[in-house]
């Protein structure tokens, strides 16, 4: 099945054999009866497996060219699921510009388990195998990067970790299966905060990951029931029907990110633009190499960095929302220094690019002329 196909119908066949209703049913069941014990249907306890969250995590492993899925009570409990495969003294090496919360889950929470983190600006590889040594187990990669968009050459990472015998691990939110498919490109698991645009009407959260190697599956489905951070049945359902339109709400996404990409490249106010798809874009030839296009989230710095404008301009906003998250069907708009990325230091996140005035905008799919009015009046 080619890509439009599959994110309808890759691992739904026959969900129902009861019925035959075209949607997984939502089993809304803790457990399940045994004729006598083990007797079971294939389901006993729905920690471990339910109906509905199988049906998504086959559709899961679909979508990214895999062979397993797994599908978790958020994205974060999808990585901390990751980061379980490790024991004291293991080390990673972690792009420096992601996601705050993954910051602050490696930081403050398993730097405490005695594992030791490397956070590397990964746009030039070749800094990567600086900071190998024979404890690092896994390469934490995000690409893009939030909120800065940068590009990280998938390839180049997954050649570096078979050189060492390490597991390359690469955050695929901001691009999903529909610009990229990270185990096509030699990672050995990809990562989803299914609440951004898998999910994609801003309604559930939820984490995913998908490997195609049976050991390392049958380790984090140990893991996913022994820590049991797993999501519910509505919420799979949720997800499995947010899937059924991703291609079609990714290529607008695309559409009006490029459209608003460039209107704010020519505004006399922006200091900045950061969105892959600008051929000024410094990661723009590695994006082309491996996207098939550059997405819907753009940021940007006004002139002058002042903190006060970037909050007067998000404020006067009336079609973006400002709040945090993206992927969603509407256009929602950030401050990353004050919002997503303020449990990073300030002088750790500028390191990264993320000064006072950087917005991140999460373009949706409404009337790109709506959009860019609403951004016009509110540079204005
Ligand atoms: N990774 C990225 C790139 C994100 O943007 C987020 C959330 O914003 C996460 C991971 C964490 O996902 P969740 O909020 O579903 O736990």
């Amino acid at each position: 099945m080619k890509f439009n196909t599959k994110t309808i119908h890759g691992g739904l066949l026959n969900v129902d054999p009861a019925y035959g209703s075209v949607m997984p049913p939502i089993y809304q069941t803790s457990t399940y009866s045994q004729s006598t014990p083990g007797g079971h249907k294939g389901f006993q306890y729905s920690r471990s497996a339910n109906p509905t969250r199988t049906a998504l995590e086959n559709s899961l492993a679909s979508i990214e060219n895999g062979k397993y899925g797994l599908a978790f009570g958020s994205g974060l409990a999808a990585i901390d699921a990751v980061l379980k495969l490790l024991k004291p003294g293991d080390e990673v090496v972690s792009t420096n510009d992601l996601y705050g919360g993954s910051y602050r889950l490696f930081k403050n929470i398993f730097e405490k388990f005695g594992i030791k983190f490397h956070f590397v600006n990964m746009q030039d590889v070749s800094h990567i195998e600086n900071y190998i040594n024979e404890n690092t187990r896994l390469l934490w990669i995000e690409t893009p990067t939030n909120p800065m968009l940068n590009i990280i050459d998938i390839s180049a990472c997954s050649k570096i970790a078979k050189k060492y015998n390490i597991l390359l691990a690469v955050d695929n939110t901001f691009a999903t299966a529909y610009l990229q498919t990270p185990l096509d490109l030699g990672a050995d698991i990809v990562m989803h905060s299914a609440t951004k645009y898998l999910g994609g009407h801003s309604d559930v959260i939820m984490g995913s990951l998908v490997v195609k190697d049976e050991n390392l599956a049958e380790q984090l489905y140990f893991i996913q029931n022994a820590s049991g951070a797993i999501c519910g049945p509505q919420d799979s359902f949720l997800v499995l029907r947010g899937i059924k339109t991703l291609h079609l709400r990714m290529q607008r996404h695309c559409e009006n990110g490029k459209a608003i990409a460039e209107y704010l490249a020519s505004h006399a106010k922006i200091e900045n633009v950061y969105w892959p798809g600008l051929p000024s874009h410094p990661n723009h030839e590695i994006a082309k190499k491996q996207m098939n296009n550059f997405g819907g989230m753009v940021s940007f710095t006004t002139k002058g960095n002042v903190m006060t404008d970037a909050i007067k301009f998000v404020e006067k906003l009336k079609i973006f929302t400002l709040a945090e998250s993206l992927g969603g069907v509407e256009s929602l708009a950030g401050h990353p220094a004050s919002m997503t990325h303020a449990s990073i230091p300030k002088k750790e996140r500028e390191k990264a690019g993320i000064v006072d005035s950087l917005i991140r905008l999460s373009v949706g799919i409404e009337d790109q002329e709506d959009l860019i009015a609403d951004l016009k009046q509110a540079l204005g």
